[in-house]
């Protein structure tokens, strides 16, 4: 079962550089975003290390014959090389200090799939019209939500939503969170940095998908239309996965929304 993908990264309407990286390689089942941050374009070069580190790391292995246990251990040891390299270009290159990135990657394994991420980036499934988050944010505002001390709402809007509790690049001992999920057909696999996700609540995104019919370009236009027209606060990268031969299978996928949406209302972050 092949996907149907798509990638897109845009610098938002209030920054002027663009810090996301992104990978997109369909024909090895290979998908990642990156979120980049720290002064003088650091940020820029610590989301590209992360990326080209996963590239290099992954890109040239034959994933589509592993069981899901061996990519896992895979991904997180390319993790684990993107934190090492960006963590010798600081010691290399002084004014690199404090540089970071958060990543989120996907390796898709026929029927199953697996999930990596550090950070804030993050994956997200669409199945029987609901959106249901597949990461949990390595963040402080996502911290005080598990403790009680926040409610979803209050986080996502929250002015220290930014701050982030892992990252590639700040200390050598990376902790990496993996996880196996199932693909059926007509899934639709969302990947995305933070700039979504602020801009958006989880069931605006979900109403663009449908609205683009799971299609991964036009999906990946919208969201990032819909994000700059809330305001376009930060950068803004997609990635949209779909399973299913046909649009018809995607659209079985997305058809159920209006019900679900209707009587449970806008769902906040
Ligand atoms: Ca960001």
């Amino acid at each position: 079962m092949r996907a149907r993908a798509f990638g897109l990264t845009d610098v938002g309407r209030r920054r002027e550089n663009n810090q996301d990286s992104l990978l997109v390689r369909p024909e090895l089942g290979l998908y990642a975003v990156a979120d980049g941050m720290g002064g003088h374009a650091a940020g820029e070069v610590a989301s590209r290390i992360a990326i080209d580190s996963l590239n290099d790391t992954l890109g040239s292995q034959g994933l589509a014959t592993i069981d899901p246990g061996e990519a896992a251990l895979r991904l997180e040891d390319a993790f684990r090389e993107g934190n090492r390299r960006i963590c010798d270009s600081v010691v290399a290159r002084g004014e690199w200090r404090g540089m970071g990135t958060t990543i989120v990657a996907l390796v898709a394994l026929g029927d199953r799939a697996i999930i990596g991420h550090v950070g804030d980036s993050r994956a997200y499934r669409v199945r029987g019209g609901q959106l249901e988050r597949m990461t949990s944010d390595h963040s402080w505002v996502s911290e005080q939500v598990r403790l009680g001390l926040l409610t979803d709402d209050e986080a996502h809007r929250h002015p220290m939503r930014n701050i982030v509790t892992r990252a590639l690049g700040n200390r050598n001992d990376l902790s990496v969170e993996i996880r196996e999920a199932d693909v059926r057909p007509g899934d639709v696999f969302l990947l995305c940095s933070d700039g979504l996700n602020t801009m958006l609540t989880d069931s605006e995104i979900l109403r663009t998908l449908a609205e683009s019919d799971g299609d991964p370009e036009h999906s990946c236009r919208r969201l990032i239309e819909h994000a700059n027209s809330k305001g376009g606060e930060d950068n803004i990268t997609v990635i949209v996965c779909a399973w299913g031969a046909t649009p018809k299978d995607r659209r079985a996928s997305l058809s159920t929304l209006p019900n679900i949406l209707k009587p449970s209302g806008d769902q906040a972050n």
